[in-house]
Parts: structure tokens; sequence; C-alpha cells
């Protein structure tokens, strides 16, 4: 796509920190990490999120971040490594180039914010939604 940053990133038109590179997946230093070693694991090809990327690509780049996790956690021995992806704007998407974040956690300060998660509901509506989402 001509005009994502990320696919210049892979093209080469635009410089970055590469920690890894295949025929399918690409792998940089975020430009402005969480902490050392914020790296973001993308496809070569454009896709925009989870809903059109097709499946084993979606799973390899999970693969790919999982080795890059493992080598992370071998060079720095972080507390621990928060993994995420973001679909759409509304989830903190800003690039609308599917990545996945791996963001070694060395310290309290950099620690995902668990208190977010604060929504009550009630049995009634949790089966409901178990009911509405259940796949098998
Ligand atoms: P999102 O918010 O879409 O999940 O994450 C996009 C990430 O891309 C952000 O963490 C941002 O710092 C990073 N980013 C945006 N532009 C560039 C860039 O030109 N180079 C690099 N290395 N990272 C970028
Ligand atoms: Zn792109």
């Amino acid at each position: 796509m001509s005009d994502c940053i990320f696919c210049k990133i892979v093209s080469g038109d635009i410089p970055s920190y590469k920690i890894y590179d295949d025929d399918r997946v690409f792998a940089f230093l975020d430009i402005k990490p969480l902490s050392k070693g914020h790296t973001l694991v993308l496809p070569k090809e454009h896709f925009e999120n989870v809903f059109d990327i097709p499946e084993d690509l979606y799973a390899y780049m999970f693969e790919v971040a999982k080795n890059i996790s493992a080598n992370i956690k071998e060079k720095y021995q972080p507390e621990g490594i928060f993994i995420n992806q973001n679909n759409g704007e509304m989830a903190g998407q800003s690039v609308l180039h599917i990545h996945i974040h791996v963001k070694p956690i060395y310290n309290e300060s950099q620690k995902h914010k668990e208190e977010d998660k604060g929504m009550q509901l009630s049995t009634e509506e949790m089966e409901k939604i178990c009911n509405d989402l259940k796949i098998a």
C-alpha cells in the first residue's frame, strides 16, 4: 500500500532497526518504545487488522513474536513480556497495517494496568454474553 508507513519500512524506503526478516514477516524496534526492546512484528503484505488477514499468516506472526520474546528474555531478562495486537482506532491501533507489539516489562511503571478492567456484570448478563459468543 503506497501511503502506508509500515509498507515503506518493510520495503526499506523508510529506515528501521530491523530485528527479524523472512519471506512473510518483518520485525523492527518501535520508534517510541514503552521499554528497552519494544518490538513490532508484522506481515510484509499489507493487511489492516485481524478481520482481513489470513488465519495462517496471523498464526505465523505470533510464532515469530514468540521467538522474538524468547530472545528478549534471554538477552535482557525482563520481569515479563506484554504482547498485544490492536484492531481499530478505538482499540488503540494508530497504524492501519496489522502488527503485534512485543513489550518487555522491567518495572512497575511499565506494567499493564489491570485496574482498567473494572466492568461489573450480573450473572444474567454474563450468561447472555456467553450464549451470544459461544462458538463450540
Ligand atoms: P499502534 O498504536 O497502531 O498499535 O502501534 C503503532 C506503533 O508504531 C506505535 O507504538 C508507534 O510508536 C510505532 N511507529 C509509528 N511510526 C513508526 C515509524 O515510523 N517507525 C517505527 N519504528 N515505529 C513507528
Ligand atoms: Zn502497509
